[in-house]
């Protein structure tokens, strides 16, 4: 469902080149989460935005269900971006301004799904994730673990093909950690969306299919 082919990208630090992704080939299958696990500053972000069709890599192809979108418009990229990718950042980014039933409506409403619809499905997702007395809460009415809950929930609320995962547990305490993960690993194993999370905590990766690492800007197999 998702594959990256010798996809390089390096930074312009002052006079020296940063190298970061140095040849990446790498693929997930449908319904398969694995777990992306290197230290600080090796380039997680960077593959997970490239993968997610958020940032152009140097030079390499990307995939997405079987296409390649190196070779498409700005229009069509986006269009796959908004209906095949789902994404959780480090750091949530939910709209503060509106509810979290309201959050997980959004990319559904741009999708073009009628109203009722949106919040039908928002309410089924967030009942899932053990939040559906909290849906008119705004971000800011809610603890870390239900805002990252809901930015779950959001991120899949399309039924994308790819989930691409930032360290969505990172700044949540083991418990809840724990809990978000496994209402995500549910949600991966029903709809059989191909998921890649980048995480520090051991515990988590180790429960997914299988984990790799980033070492000299190549994706190589970790074993835990
Ligand atoms: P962390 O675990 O801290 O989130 P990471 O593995 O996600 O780290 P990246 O954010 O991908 O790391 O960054 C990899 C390297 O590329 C870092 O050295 C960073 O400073 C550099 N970098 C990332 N984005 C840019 C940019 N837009 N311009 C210049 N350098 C960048
Ligand atoms: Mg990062």
């Amino acid at each position: 469902a998702l594959a990256l082919v010798d996809v390089t990208r390096s930074f312009s630090e002052g006079e020296r080149e940063l190298h970061i992704l140095r040849g990446v080939d790498f693929a997930i299958q449908p319904g398969e989460m694995v777990a992306l696990v290197a230290p600080s500053g090796t380039g997680k972000s960077t593959l997970l935005h490239i993968a997610g069709l958020l940032e152009h890599p140097d030079s390499g192809d990307v995939y997405v269900g079987g296409i390649n979108c190196a070779e498409l418009d700005d229009e069509s990229r986006t269009a796959i971006r908004r209906n095949d990718v789902g994404f959780v950042y480090q750091f949530h980014h939910l709209l503060p301004e509106f509810t979290a039933l309201e959050n997980i409506m959004m990319p559904q409403m741009i999708a073009g799904l009628a109203k009722s619809e949106a919040a039908a499905r928002a309410q089924e997702l967030l009942d899932y994730m053990r939040m559906g007395e909290r849906s008119s809460h705004r971000p800011s009415e809610l603890s870390g673990g239900e805002q990252q809950r809901v930015a779950v929930a959001r991120a899949v609320a399309n039924a994308p093909r790819v989930l691409l995962l930032d360290e969505p547990t990172g700044n949540l305490d083991p418990e809840t950690a724990h809990y978000v993960f496994e209402a995500l690993q549910a949600l991966v194993r029903a709809s059989g969306v191909a998921t890649l999370f980048a995480t520090h905590n051991m515990e988590i990766a180790g429960r997914m299919d299988r984990c790799v690492t980033l070492k000299d800007g190549h994706i190589i197999p970790l074993a835990l």
